[in-house]
């Protein structure tokens, strides 16, 4: 099959994002199923899914790579970008949540608002991701709409609007069998046919048993539409109505705002509710023109500058690259394309580096079975596979050569967790460096280095299941077997008090002279980058060159360690003044004067250990609670919330990771197999001083 996509206007960028077994992968499956992209639909139960294509996700039950795929709703282009549904791999929502456009949210009817949606949720707050949710499970036992409805307010501050309810939930003759959906704009009820997997759907008149409730809430989405235009109040106030294609222009501009959140509801796995989402991505979430143009730095030799870029055909070409698949072929980028058009066979310039890539082929990405775009092209707006960049990275800027843009980096945050790697044979040392620098390439949570002290390899990364996926991937795709070491925490120092330093180097080299001596306060300082620098000399203190010489020279010297050997965090260094010696002041020796000030800096201000802090939720039957609870106080776990969810106690708490190991295990065992948990790094704190002193024996 042969796919293009239509006009720009018509195409929805999405990404579906949920809690784990809130049931995305289900859901994406009967999308699949419907636009017709699949013949035969998977089964999240079998193993047989489209999405959860790579083998070690298929093993566990869990979405882990995002791969995007695309699909075609009645003349909408909707490409699904999936994100993982596991916390240990945060970092990749937020990253798709970067270049999408919009996001469908579902949530469980029985768990209700859960720790990883809020965690989703405010990340999409903060990209300004329009959103349209999904209310699944609705045929379980314990399934209730209101609740959950309810907790999306209340937990989130999310401004839902109802627009479909079930039918045959908690009110119905017989409790908990839902038989469809009554559709709040039409007003009608909706079933689909069990029999053609719901691929029929009729509409019919509302049974007279639920018109009641129906008017209810058809009036709550009356008086809230009411609200967003005077026309409309006017007219509504005289009519008492309003008609559906008001109702769906409102709906729409108020989603894209970001002041509404439409909600659906349905059973994924029923065949229920699946096409009214599909309408609704279709009708409410924007296309690429109606979200705010991107802006970047221009590289260009005559010094930087910032420039906007729009979503249209004749503006330079610019794509980000927010992710880098291992593949057969190469490696398979894929590629947000913010304005102009990208052709096959073409060169392009990555902003960050400056070095030119070839685009060999584009690929319109269908899960593990890849459609190739027939025009060799791709416009503006569109999301799209490509195979060809050689040096680029996750994160990194593709560009038209004549006019270099660079978007802004992605922030990946810290990693929290370290273990030492080695090959089971010594002959595969090179091996092992290859593969690991092509692993880090693509997930930038992730990265190696050979300690100097032991000569081992220390790979860090964002837990302990992510260095477990990691380790089998190496194995199975790269065929090499890697024995790792126990877990260990990623330490980190920080600074106790602003201080002043001042940093100097002199020295005779080969008969001539070197010098250079440079000024800058330290100060403990919270921020996204661990370490924050600003420039306060005088302007012409020292030559540009020497200047970002200097900031490079602090940043390495910073992330080298402090005094106990971690990397510094949380610490802002302001450069105050330098002495510059006309043929004396190197690079070489500017970098010695920071490292010289840097050093004697954190001696004089002293340095305190922080280790990373987890944000923790467990989720357990009551039963288990007890045994839960002591075994977290043992931890020293500090137990932040608890409370009911459906029948489910829900504890979640913060907890230091290096009190973590193994908790996995631990949890099965203390419930007999029945709690779950999510786990994602909080933040970083000081680490009481028993942890310290383990450190030095
Ligand atoms: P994900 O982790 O969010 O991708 O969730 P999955 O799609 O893998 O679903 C998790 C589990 O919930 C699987 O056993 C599904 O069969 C089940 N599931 C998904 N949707 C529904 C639903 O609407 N009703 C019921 N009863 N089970 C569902
Ligand atoms: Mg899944």
């Amino acid at each position: 099959m042969i796919m293009m996509s239509g006009p720009i206007e018509n195409i929805r960028n999405i990404g579906i994002v949920a809690h784990i077994d809130a049931g995305k992968t289900t859901t994406t499956e009967r999308i699949l199923f419907y636009t017709g992209l699949l013949h035969r639909m998977g089964e999240v139960d079998d193993g047989t899914t489209t999405t959860d294509f790579d083998p070690e996700e298929a093993k566990r039950g869990i979405t882990i790579y995002s791969a995007a795929i695309t699909c075609d709703w009645h003349g909408t282009t909707i490409n699904i970008i999936d994100t993982p549904g596991h916390v240990d791999f945060t970092a990749e929502v937020e990253r798709s949540l970067r270049v999408l456009d919009g996001a469908v949210v579902i949530f469980s009817a029985v768990e209700g608002v859960e720790a990883q949606s809020e965690t989703v949720w405010r990340q999409a707050d903060r990209y300004h991701v329009p959103r349209i949710c999904f209310i699944n499970k609705m045929d379980r036992v314990g399934a209730s709409f209101e609740r959950t409805f309810d907790a999306m307010s209340r937990r989130l501050g999310a401004h839902p609007i109802v627009l479909q309810i079930p039918m045959g939930v908690g009110s119905s003759p017989k409790p908990n069998v839902l038989n469809g959906l009554i559709d709040l704009v039409e007003m009608k009820a909706l079933y689909f046919d069990p029999e053609s997997k719901g691929a029929s759907v009729e509409s019919v008149e509302i049974p007279d048993e639920f018109r009641p409730q129906a008017q209810v809430w058809r009036k709550r989405l009356l008086d809230t539409i009411a609200l967003l235009d005077e026309d409309i109040f006017q007219l509504y106030a005289e009519t008492g109505d309003v008609s559906s294609v008001q109702i769906h222009k409102l709906v729409r501009e108020a989603t894209i705002q970001g002041q509404l959140h439409p909600t659906f509801c349905g059973a994924a796995k029923d065949y229920i509710g699946v096409q009214p989402l599909l309408d609704g991505i279709a009708r409410y979430l924007p296309s690429p023109l109606d979200r705010p143009p991107v802006d970047g730095t221009t590289t260009k030799k005559r010094g930087t500058g910032k420039e906007t870029r729009w979503p249209r055909s004749d503006e330079p070409f610019c794509g980000l690259i927010f992710k880098i698949q291992a593949d057969r072929h190469g490696d398979l980028c894929f590629i947000r394309v913010y304005s102009g058009i990208l052709k096959s066979g073409s060169r392009v310039v990555n902003a960050r580096t400056g070095k030119k890539e070839l685009i060999s082929q584009i690929w319109r990405v269908q899960a593990d079975a890849r459609e190739k775009i027939e025009a060799e092209q791709v416009s503006a707006g569109d999301i799209v596979g490509v195979i060809g960049p050689k040096e680029a990275v996750t994160g990194d800027t593709l560009c038209n050569v004549h006019h270099p843009l660079l978007l802004e980096m992605i922030s990946f945050p810290e990693t929290v967790i370290s273990m030492a790697a080695e090959p089971e044979s010594s002959a595969e040392r090179k091996k092992l460096a290859d593969t690991l620098s092509r692993l880090s390439r693509q997930d930038p949570t992730f990265n190696a280095k050979v300690s100097e002290e032991t000569g081992q390899t220390i790979i860090s990364g964002m837990g302990e299941l992510h260095l477990e996926v990691l380790r089998d991937r190496m194995e199975r795709e790269f065929g090499l077997k890697v024995r790792i070491h126990k877990p260990r925490v990623s330490y980190r120092e920080t600074i106790r008090e602003a201080i002043e330093s001042t940093g100097v180097f002199i020295r005779q080299v080969a008969g001539a002279t070197q010098f250079a001596k440079i000024k800058l306060r330290m100060e403990p300082f919270f921020s996204e980058e661990p370490i924050v620098i600003e420039n306060k000399m005088k302007p012409n203190a020292l030559p540009d060159e020497l200047v970002a010489v200097l900031k490079q020279a602090v940043s390495d010297e910073a992330r080298g360690g402090g005094l106990i050997g971690y990397p510094l965090m949380n610490v802002k260094t302001t450069l105050l003044d330098a002495e510059y010696r006309e043929g004396e002041t190197t690079e070489a020796a500017i970098q010695a004067a920071a490292t010289d000030a840097i050093r004697k800096g954190i001696a004089q201000a002293g340095s305190a250990l922080l280790e990373p802090i987890m944000q923790l939720e467990v989720v357990t039957p009551d039963e288990f609670l007890g045994n839960v609870q002591a075994d977290l106080n043992a931890r020293r776990a500090v137990i932040t919330r608890s409370e009911l969810r459906g029948d489910l106690s829900v504890i979640e708490a913060e907890v230091a990771l290096s009190k973590m190991f193994g908790y996995a295990t631990q949890v099965r065992s203390l419930s007999q197999g029945r709690a779950s948990y999510t786990m994602e790094p909080l933040k970083y704190d000081e680490a009481p001083p028993e942890v310290l002193e383990a450190m030095m024996v």
